[in-house]
């Protein structure tokens, strides 16, 4: 399941043991930084971070 969308996504890559789908991590590359999306997506990539770190 995606980190960010939540979906049962095949089709992405693993970070830190956490599956980003593909779709979320084009979103993420394309995405402006002044997008309020963006933000979402910097949490989301946190919240990987943050787990992969306390395991
Ligand atoms: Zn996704």
């Amino acid at each position: 399941m995606c980190i960010v969308c939540q979906q049962p996504k095949t089709a992405g890559i693993h970070i830190c043991g956490q599956f980003l789908c593909s779709d979320c991590e084009q979103a993420i590359v394309t995405t402006d930084v002044s997008d309020a999306r963006y933000r979402y997506y910097v949490d989301c990539m946190k919240r990987i971070w943050l787990n992969a770190s306390s395991s």
